[in-house]
This record gives C-alpha cells, structure tokens and sequence, in this order.
C-alpha cells in the first residue's frame, strides 16, 4: 500500500500549534486531546506526531519507539480518565471508514454504556 499525506489536515496543524486543542496528555511521540464534539462523556483523540494517514500506514511504517509511545499513551489516557468500567477503541480509516480528518487518530470513547455499535447521522 502507499500512502499520500496530506499536511494541511486539522490535526497536522494542530501538531503544528496552528490551532488551539484541549490537551490530555503530549509525550515526545503522541498527543492525546477531546474530540470538539464529542459523542460520549469521555471522548479522547489519540495521534502520533508522525505523519501517518491512517492506523494500517503507521502499523506498517512506524518505528518501534512510535508505535510503544502511541500505544502507552492510550494506556495513559484510559487511566487519567478513569475507564476501569470500559471503553470503546475506534480508529476509521479511508472512504469506507469514513475517515474525516487524514491524520491517524484512535477515538477513545466512554463514559457510559455505548451500545453494540456507535452510529453517526
Ligand atoms: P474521523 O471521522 O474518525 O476522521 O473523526 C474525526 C474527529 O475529529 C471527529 O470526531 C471530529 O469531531 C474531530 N475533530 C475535528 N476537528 C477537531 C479539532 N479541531 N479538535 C478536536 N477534534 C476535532
């Protein structure tokens, strides 16, 4: 597979301090911030700084270092955030995921009990 990232994306430049977040949690590697509309009580972006389009490019593409980071971050987050009653772990990707924003982000979403599926208009 080859990947074309776009860094105009939101979340690029966001990485670039461009535009304000609502920060959670920043390692050297990732950054965690709330969704601005965010569809459960917990709802938490988790992205690499690297530039990686979606989850199947950075599995394939990033370093050891990145993909612990990323992953521990997560970890981190589910704790700040108190998830010991669960969550729920979506990451979209392209036209058939309906991926809006091109940068890979993980939605850690909580709170409450979800439902079987999340649905969006
Ligand atoms: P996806 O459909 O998986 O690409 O989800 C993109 C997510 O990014 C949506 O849940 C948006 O609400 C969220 N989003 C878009 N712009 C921002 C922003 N500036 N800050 C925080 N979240 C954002």
């Amino acid at each position: 597979m080859t990947y074309a990232y776009d860094d105009q994306n939101v979340f690029a430049r966001i990485l670039r301090g461009e535009i304000p977040n609502d920060t959670v949690l920043e390692t050297g590697m990732s950054l965690a911030f709330n969704d601005i509309a965010p569809q459960a009580p917990v709802h938490v972006l988790v992205i690499p700084k690297g530039p990686y389009v979606c989850y199947d490019h950075f599995a394939a593409e990033a370093s050891d270092a990145e993909i612990v980071d990323f992953t521990r971050t997560i970890a981190r987050v589910c704790e700040m955030k108190g998830l010991e009653d669960g969550f729920r772990m979506i990451s979209n990707a392209g036209e058939h995921g309906v991926q809006e924003v091109p940068h890979l982000h993980v939605h850690i979403l909580g709170g409450r009990v979800l439902g079987r599926m999340l649905a969006k208009g």
